[in-house]
């Protein structure tokens, strides 16, 4: 199975570099719009007819080079024949136009090197050598395989290179051994903690979040035009945060499992579990979306061929995993777990964890030989 990951990097063209990028991004643009709109005119759809029709003028209007007359022409091709589909449903659709479309590069249209971080890119002044910066969690693509690149350039006027990467990983259908299946609860006090005992992410985290809460609210209350500027530049600076945790945590749990092993999640954004999901939610620090971490952890996963599986979330933070006991009053305080009836101790994430890996194991037909996993010392009978 072949799979791909976009990555970013940030170019850094000198001023002279960013000028001539400037004017291949236009004339990319002016003959993806003149490809288009001949198409729109002709109801030419279909991509020999246009390159036919549209090639010469191209490259002797625009003075593109072959190749990104080429690149350019296709993915007009690609908006017109969405266009097509569009009208075909009777539904209205326009003459597919840019103001700055992203030049599509091909393996062969550029070439990229991360041992000294620079890129190759085809201009109309030939090829540009450029370097570039590239962030941390991009960096464990670097030995996938580059395919097709794009350049952007964003509203502040920085320019990327978005690379699509691809692996041929090989399938490993998950294990049905006991071992094989970890549970993952997600917390407050701890941002994750696993079913082996193991906790995730820094309670720093949450004193951070505090912060970023505390002057949310004290900016909203002022609600002056300097007040609304700073508040977009603090959630901003949160979402940011926020990922970057999800990032961080993801990559810890995903690293601690082995092919052919399977994470378990509570099922957090089942309709069904929408009552469920709000108290969660509420759980967890500050509406922090789960999605978002999920996302990122079945991301990295599939990479190594760990399975990621949902489960309903039912009573995982009020039943004692020990002798199955449901009780609300198992929770003396938020981050203890002590079962009222069999006396089992244990870090109350931890307890959740070892529940949502059973209810899984339940749900496939599985024994659920739950082994008590003392190692990490948190866990006492008594
Ligand atoms: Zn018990």
């Amino acid at each position: 199975m072949i799979i791909q990951r976009t990555i970013k990097l940030r170019l850094r063209p000198t001023p002279e570099q960013a000028s001539i990028l400037t004017q291949a991004i236009q004339a990319y643009t002016d003959s993806f719009n003149q490809v288009s709109a001949y198409g729109w005119t002709h109801k030419v759809f279909n991509g020999i007819e246009l390159h036919k029709a549209t090639y010469r003028t191209q490259r002797e209007l625009f003075a593109l080079p072959s190749q990104l007359a080429i690149s350019a022409r296709m993915k007009a091709t690609e908006a017109l024949v969405s266009v097509k589909a569009l009208l075909r449903k009777g539904k209205k659709a326009h003459q597919p136009q840019s103001l700055r479309c992203p030049i599509r590069y091909d393996q062969r249209s550029y070439g990229l090197w991360f041992d000294r971080s620079e890129v190759s890119l085809l201009t109309l002044q030939g090829r540009l050598r450029i370097t570039f910066t590239i962030a941390k969690h991009y960096q464990q693509y670097k030995t996938w395989q580059r395919c097709s690149a794009d350049v952007i350039q964003d509203r502040k006027g920085r320019w990327w290179l978005h690379v699509v990467m691809s692996k041929d990983i090989q399938e490993i259908p998950p294990n049905d051994t006991d071992d094989s299946f970890v549970g993952v609860d997600l917390g407050i006090v701890n941002p994750a903690a696993d079913s082996r005992g193991q906790f995730y992410g820094s309670e720093h985290w949450e004193e951070v979040e505090r912060k970023h809460a505390v002057l949310r609210s004290e900016l909203q209350s002022k609600g002056t035009r300097s007040a609304k500027r700073k508040l977009k530049r603090t959630s901003g600076r949160q979402r940011r945060f926020r990922r970057d945790c999800d990032h961080v945590l993801s990559k810890r749990l995903v690293q601690t499992m082995e092919s052919g092993q399977t994470l378990v999640f509570e099922n957090l954004t089942d309709i069904r579990g929408r009552v469920k999901l709000k108290k969660a939610q509420r759980k967890r620090l500050h509406k922090w979306s789960f999605a978002q971490l999920q996302t990122f952890v079945e991301y990295k996963a599939q990479a190594v061929g760990v399975s990621v599986v949902f489960v309903d979330p039912r009573y995982t933070s009020q039943k004692c995993s020990q002798c199955k006991h449901v009780s609300r009053s198992n929770r003396p305080e938020q981050s203890v777990f002590k079962c009222r009836v069999c006396k089992f101790t244990c870090h109350a994430d931890h307890n959740a964890a070892i529940n949502i890996r059973a209810n899984y194991l339940q749900f496939k037909g599985l024994s659920v030989n739950q082994p008590i996993v003392a190692t990490q010392g948190d866990i006492s009978f008594g």
